[in-house]
């Protein structure tokens, strides 16, 4: 049968080079189909009485039809997602140098917390009396993250690291429009910025003027103070994240915030990168108004496949009067919820109030670590990427001088005139075992491959990794660029064709043809 949706692979030719088994196992490895391709709508898991003396109260609307579910039993729903999750990599496999991403071990003593029923199995509508312990760790929460920002205060609701950027500009958008500086809607952006700042610009209505880089990587201080007096009046603020996304510390921010702030804007610093600054450096100590955490990333919650994010938005005394409901505050009887905006909040992010296993998750972490742990992950990481980018400047090409902060950025300059891009360098990273780094990000590095270990990584498990990619690149030169397009050769999918699968998703199965005809 014709497989849906799976884009034609470019190099499938030279699957022809394998010897194929009748099966489609390999080694260990099962092979396994959609789960609607072996379940069938007649089969099922589950053994339960009829329901007696049931009266439909449907209707017409009663569905008359197969409902077409893929039925399977117990054990065949095991290995289909089991076989699933080992075509998956994971952090719990090996090394993630996915960099701006933050791939960190999930400790477990995190998710012993987060599943407990006080925190797991509340409901969010139920009365405030009977959901005090769960109040009180959002309350301890927020003070650990004021603590550690040196703000004075946050919103919590924010479901993602974007969504924490969308609530800090619509705070600083809700003051200025409260302050009679509608006119203010340019927002200066650095070239290097995540897609996500620019986008969130524009989303909560402003312009965007994007700042060029200056030779060592960081914010061209010039032309920011160009861009700026150009038209002073019209400056909302300015989205900067630090260290910035070529894993440099911008070492100008207290000029840059102040010269924003003499001008009427706002600080925006997108927090992403805070892994390399927690315990060390206080954002509010450098001028910021509004910045988000990814605690998926810097508190080591689940992401990615393993869950979802959470971005709490820091706020400055300036912008904290507009910050969303629901907060929680505490009051004389114990811990409450302030649930309705009053005139100067911009309103909700979200329906209830965050997400709360995430909370338990990070808290868990932080209290966990205590603040010397946290200053000593800070250091650790930061070390672990320079010990990086020491061990591979030999063969590899570091885009910046000096040390970096928290991730190693290697620019394509070593792969001059060997054949082989960065997405073939990516591609051989999967023989080899590992999660490819970013590449092609930031922007204003060519071929770029952003490295970010984390303090995870054991010294063994980084030399390890050194080696595969010490070994790849001196491959790269040897003139084996054929190695490299061919790669992955050991992967259960080889080359996909991306454009395709970006532009035309098939995101639902139908049956095949024979079938449908048959059932009609
Ligand atoms: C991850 C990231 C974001 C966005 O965070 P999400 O939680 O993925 O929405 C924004 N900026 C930077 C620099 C990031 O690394």
């Amino acid at each position: 049968m014709k497989t849906q949706g799976r884009p034609t692979s470019p190099v499938a030719a030279n699957d022809a080079m394998q010897p194929k088994t009748v099966s489609g196992n390999k080694a260990l490895k099962q092979a396994t189909k959609l789960i609607f391709e072996t379940g069938t709508p007649r089969r099922t898991g589950v053994d339960l009485p009829e329901p007696k003396g049931r009266a439909s109260r449907l209707g017409d609307h009663a569905r008359e039809g197969e409902i077409g579910l893929p039925g399977l039993s117990e054990p065949e729903t095991m290995r289909h997602y089991v076989r699933l999750s080992q075509k998956n990599y994971a952090i719990d496999l090996g090394v993630y140098p996915l960099g701006s991403c933050t791939m960190k071990h999930n400790p477990r003593l995190n998710e012993k917390v987060a599943r407990m029923p006080g925190f797991a199995d509340v409901h969010p509508l139920q009365p405030i009396s009977t959901v005090q312990g769960a109040l009180e760790l959002m309350h301890e929460l927020s003070h650990w993250i004021c603590t550690l920002t040196g703000m004075p205060a946050v919103a919590l609701t924010p479901k993602a690291g974007a969504h924490g950027e969308l609530c800090g500009m619509m705070a600083i958008r809700a003051r200025l429009d409260a302050d009679g500086q509608s006119q203010r809607r340019r927002v200066l952006v650095p070239e290097s910025a995540h897609g996500t700042n620019p986008a969130t610009a524009v989303q909560c209505g402003f312009t965007v003027d994007e700042i060029p880089a200056s030779g060592d990587g960081r914010v061209n201080l010039d032309a920011l103070k160009d861009k700026i007096k150009s038209d002073p009046d019209t400056v909302a603020g300015i989205m900067l994240t630090n260290p910035n996304t070529c894993g440099l510390f911008e070492r100008d921010i207290i000029e840059i915030a102040d010269l924003i702030h003499a001008a009427g804007g706002y600080f925006y610093c997108d927090g992403a990168n805070f892994n390399a600054l927690v315990g060390r450096v206080r954002p509010g100590d450098l001028g910021v108004d509004a910045m988000h955490l990814n605690l998926h990333k810097t508190f080591s919650t689940p992401h990615g496949g393993g869950g979802p994010g959470s971005g709490p938005t820091v706020l400055s005394d300036a912008l904290k009067t507009h910050a969303p409901v629901p907060y929680v505050v505490q009051t004389d009887e114990g811990y409450d919820l302030v649930e309705h905006k009053d005139e100067v909040s911009f309103g909700r992010m979200c329906a209830f109030h965050g997400q709360m296993g995430m909370y338990s998750r990070a808290l868990t972490y932080m209290m966990s670590h205590g603040s010397d742990g946290l200053k000593q992950a800070t250091e650790d990481a930061v070390l672990n990427a320079n010990y990086i980018q020491a061990s591979l400047s030999d063969v590899m090409t570091p885009a910046f001088g000096g040390v970096c902060m928290h991730e190693a950025l290697f620019d394509d300059r070593f792969l001059k005139d060997t054949g082989v891009e960065t997405l073939d360098f990516a591609k051989a990273m999967i023989d080899e075992g590992y999660h490819p780094m970013t590449m092609y990000f930031p922007l204003v590095v060519h071929g770029a491959m952003l490295i970010e270990p984390t303090e995870s990584e054991s010294k063994g498990e980084l030399d390890r990794f050194i080696l595969s990619m010490r070994h790849l690149a001196e491959k790269a030169k040897a003139g084996e660029a054929d190695m490299f397009k061919q790669a992955p050769v050991h992967a259960p999918m080889r080359r996909l064709d991306e454009t395709q699968a970006a532009r035309k998703p098939v995101l639902r199965w139908t049956p095949p043809v024979e079938t449908a005809e048959a059932a009609e």
